[in-house]
Order: C-alpha cells, then sequence, then structure tokens
C-alpha cells in the first residue's frame, strides 16, 4: 500500500513537472512570435516609413477576420491574387517585373527579386506601399486604409489598435481585468440570450453584474475609448473596442470617470465609471431596475458584428484579478 502510494506521488510529480516545462514552453514560444512579428514591422517601416503601429495594426486586424489563422502564424495579411498577380493575369508568376505588366500590386519586400504572396516580408512591403499611396500623414493613411478595406469599421479598428500599439509601445497586449472591482460585493451569473425583463422580446445580449452602487467599473481589456453617452435603454453607457475585434459594452453606469472621452487609449483596471442603474427613460432616468453593470461582448469579423456570451470570460478575468 505504502509502495504504490509513493509510487503514485512519483509519477503526480513527474506530470507536474512536465506540465511546468510545456507552460515555460509555451510562453517562450508566444514571446518568440510576438518577437518576430515585431522585427518584421520594424524593418517594413524602414523600407516604407509607414509606422510599425499601423502595420502591425492591420496585421492585427486581419488575424482577427481570418477564420483559419492559427496562433503562430506570422503575418496573417492576405492580399487577393487579382490584386496581387493584376487582372487577368492567371500565370502567378512571382517576377516583380512581370506583375507590373499586369498591373498588379505585388512587390519584393526582402530584395531576392520575387514579389511571393507567401512571404511574409513581401506581403507587409506590399501593404504597406498601398497603404501609404495617398501619404504618410494620419488623414493620408486613413485614405489608403479605406481604398484597401473599403469598409468604415476596418479602417476604425485599425486606427484605433495603431493608437493603442503606438501607446504601449508593444504588441504583445495580453492582461485582462474584471469589470467590477471585485474588493467590493457583486454577483453575476449565466444570462446571455435569457429573455429580458424589460425591453421586450429582445433578447439577452450580456451578463447583468449585480453591485451596489458606486462600485468601480473598470476597463477589461486594452483598447480605445469608441463611444460614450446616453442610450434609450443602456442609459449612460461605454464601449470600448479592443485590439482583437471585440466591442465591449457597459451600460446602466451612474457617472464616468471624468478623464475618459472618444478616443482615450485604455489599458486593464482603469476606472471607466461606477455602477448605476440608469436607462429605460430620457436622459438621465434612473432607478428602474436594481443597479447592475450590463457587460456585453460584439465580435467582428470583417463583415458584420455579433454578440457573443461574456459569461466564460468573465469567470477567467476573475481569477486573474484575484492574482492581482
Ligand atoms: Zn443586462
Amino acid at each position: 500500500m505504502l509502495r504504490q502510494v509513493r509510487r503514485l506521488i512519483i509519477a503526480g510529480c513527474f506530470v507536474c513537472f512536465l506540465f511546468a516545462v510545456y507552460a515555460q514552453d509555451a510562453a517562450a514560444n508566444e514571446k518568440k512570435i510576438y518577437d518576430d512579428r515585431t522585427a518584421l514591422y520594424k524593418k517594413t517601416e524602414a523600407l516604407t516609413h509607414l509606422p510599425w503601429y499601423y502595420i502591425a495594426a492591420i496585421d492585427q486586424y486581419e488575424r482577427q477576420i481570418d477564420p483559419n489563422a492559427k496562433d503562430d502564424q506570422l503575418v496573417s495579411i492576405r492580399i487577393p491574387d487579382e490584386i496581387w498577380f493584376g487582372p487577368g493575369n492567371v500565370t502567378h508568376i512571382n517576377e516583380e517585373n512581370l506583375l507590373l505588366l499586369f498591373g498588379g500590386k505585388g512587390k519584393d519586400g526582402n530584395g531576392d527579386g520575387q514579389a511571393d504572396p507567401n512571404n511574409p516580408e513581401d506581403v507587409l512591403y506590399t501593404t504597406a506601399m498601398m497603404v501609404t499611396e495617398y501619404g504618410l500623414n494620419e488623414e493620408d493613411i486613413k485614405i489608403g486604409l479605406w481604398h484597401f478595406y473599403k469598409r468604415a469599421l476596418a479602417v476604425q479598428t485599425i486606427k484605433q489598435t495603431a493608437k493603442v500599439f503606438k501607446t504601449f509601445q508593444h504588441i504583445h497586449l495580453t492582461d485582462r481585468d474584471f469589470p467590477v472591482d471585485i474588493n467590493y460585493n457583486y454577483s453575476y451569473r449565466s444570462s446571455w440570450g435569457d429573455r429580458r425583463g424589460f425591453g421586450g422580446l429582445r433578447i439577452h445580449e450580456g451578463t447583468d453584474i449585480f453591485a451596489d452602487y458606486q462600485t468601480p467599473v473598470k476597463s477589461t481589456t486594452y483598447g480605445v475609448v469608441e463611444m460614450k453617452g446616453w442610450n434609450t435603454y443602456g442609459g449612460w453607457r461605454i464601449g470600448i473596442r479592443d485590439i482583437f475585434n471585440i466591442y465591449h459594452y457597459y451600460a446602466h453606469l451612474s457617472d464616468y470617470n471624468k478623464d475618459l472621452q472618444v478616443g482615450k487609449v485604455v489599458k486593464p483596471g482603469d476606472i471607466l465609471g461606477s455602477v448605476g442603474s440608469t436607462g429605460y427613460g430620457p436622459p438621465g432616468t434612473a432607478g428602474k431596475f436594481p443597479p447592475h453593470l450590463h457587460y456585453g461582448m460584439y465580435k467582428d469579423n470583417g463583415k458584420s458584428e455579433w454578440s457573443f456570451d461574456p459569461y466564460p470570460y468573465l469567470r477567467k478575468w476573475e481569477q486573474i484579478a484575484r492574482q492581482k
């Protein structure tokens, strides 16, 4: 019996050891991919003068809209063949001069004479050249992005993500926090998709976190304040878009952090305001229901935006907040 226990303990330790090694490896691999990407973005900036944080933001946006993107993929930007090789060019030969003849936009970024749509340096260089066709100041880049995507939300998301990367001088931004201060009393359960108590037959697009008035409301992620103000249902609400094409919606606040304006960059833990019961009436209406934070999440896939259940994420972020 004793021997069996000892054997079990040894086996257990070995599993723990393997897991620790695996976790360490995973963290090192993750850091390496972020470092490798950053090096490529900075190299592209040196060649094209498009600031690296714009190049990083375009790649980040594309990684979120590509359903087949893998975590360890170096560069996720995909330029359609017709644009890369030129209309009607079915040869798919990477010779830069041949592409020019067909009006293809594909360019050689690493100096090997080939404009290869599968080479990360060529793809980043080509993208930067297309985006800077109208110039290099902020407004020119916005126009360049518009011509590249022809979609307002894509331009908005990339501009905001670039601002986050520029602010923190980093692309490896994985910290998170819980949306209410965990040192206060609060409770929540999974309620996404329930019928609402108010507002007719619309389904409940979020999780309600019940807490007292004045409980601090915090940003859960890195992002930019995209919307702030009154909404008939949401009351005093705030919308933050993060760097993963996710829109975070905080509703029914009693007040806002005075420093918070549309366009401001936030990080996990930044105070947005406090819990209240505003909404379901004209501006200032409050007290029609118990105070709570309504927290919603919406994902943009490059074509449309849809609501998904924040509950599993809230559980995870609660653990992260407890370890701080
Ligand atoms: Zn709610």
